[in-house]
């Protein structure tokens, strides 16, 4: 559990003996498998905690997250909507139930995502970008030829498919999307050789490039062969893809910082304990 509010499954760096830049740019990926919240009168949550170095990318399936930051970033992210925040230069941060859904309970499903800032952009001001699901670019998947209804969609929340251009604003290259695929529906599209790209399944099994199994809930990370890459839905699915050009400079992380050296992590947890990154109540 993250706080009271969020049992996690952390893929990535840890998770298959990954080494911490093989998704790069992409650091750490957690995941709240769907679940169910009993009603709670005080939301469950994460209380002010510091971040510096990267952003939080935190996509809402199920459920809603408020969030608020010592930067003046405040808001809900409800279902289907995503929220970009830029740690930058530092801040204080928490994450809580929003108080209407903490009150009714229900289905719980989430993704946060550590986005790594390359070095000349780590002390870039703190921003905070709210993207709904209405205005995410959309991409209509045609069906064989003839057929007069898709196949599913491409939601794009950063970079741009076939022409559909994602509203996030990024530091580096990246690709961010939800594939939306109805059951039955066979898939193929490339990405650059150079990314590093992976596959989280969040409704449905699917069949990655003919063979592999990819079950809900479990990831898949992908060569870097400049591969295509075919999905073949068993079943009604959607899967967040992620694949970003990698940031190829040294990483020093502990905790909520995330920079390129020891003592820029030394300054980080002295500029934290001497309350530089504002104040913020729980
Ligand atoms: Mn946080």
């Amino acid at each position: 559990m993250v706080g009271n509010g969020f049992r996690v499954h952390n893929f990535f760096p840890g998770g298959y003996n990954m080494d911490k830049r093989r998704m790069s740019p992409f650091f750490l990926l957690d995941y709240v498998a769907k679940m169910d919240f009993s009603p709670s009168e005080s939301p469950r949550g994460v209380g002010a905690h510091p971040h510096k170095g990267f952003e939080t990318v935190t996509i809402s399936y199920h459920g809603s997250v408020a969030h608020e930051d010592s930067a003046g970033g405040k808001g809900v992210i409800r279902e289907g909507d995503i929220q970009w925040m830029t740690a930058g230069s530092g801040l204080l941060h928490k994450e809580y139930h929003e108080q209407g859904y903490s009150k009714t309970g229900g289905p719980f499903q989430m993704v946060q995502l550590w986005v790594n800032l390359p070095a000349k952009d780590k002390l870039t001001p703190p921003k905070y970008q709210s993207i709904t699901h209405d205005s995410l670019g959309r991409y209509a998947i045609p069906g064989h030829e003839g057929a007069d209804t898709g196949i599913g969609t491409v939601e794009v929340i950063a970079g741009d498919f076939r022409g559909a251009k994602g509203p996030a604003s990024t530091f580096t290259p990246m690709e961010v999307y939800n594939i939306r695929l109805r059951a039955g529906a066979n898939f193929s599209f490339d990405l650059p050789a150079d990314y590093n790209t992976g596959l989280l399944a969040i409704e449905g099994n699917t069949l990655i490039n003919g063979s592999d199994q990819l079950s809900v809930d479990h990831f898949a990370l992908f060569l870097n062969g400049g591969e295509t890459i075919t999905i073949g839905a068993e079943e009604d699915a959607i899967l967040l893809l992620l694949s970003g050009e990698p940031i190829n400079e040294p990483i020093a992380a502990y905790g909520p910082f995330l920079m390129n050296t020891h003592e820029q992590l030394a300054e980080a947890m002295s500029e934290f304990s001497q309350g530089k990154y504002g104040r913020l109540e729980d």
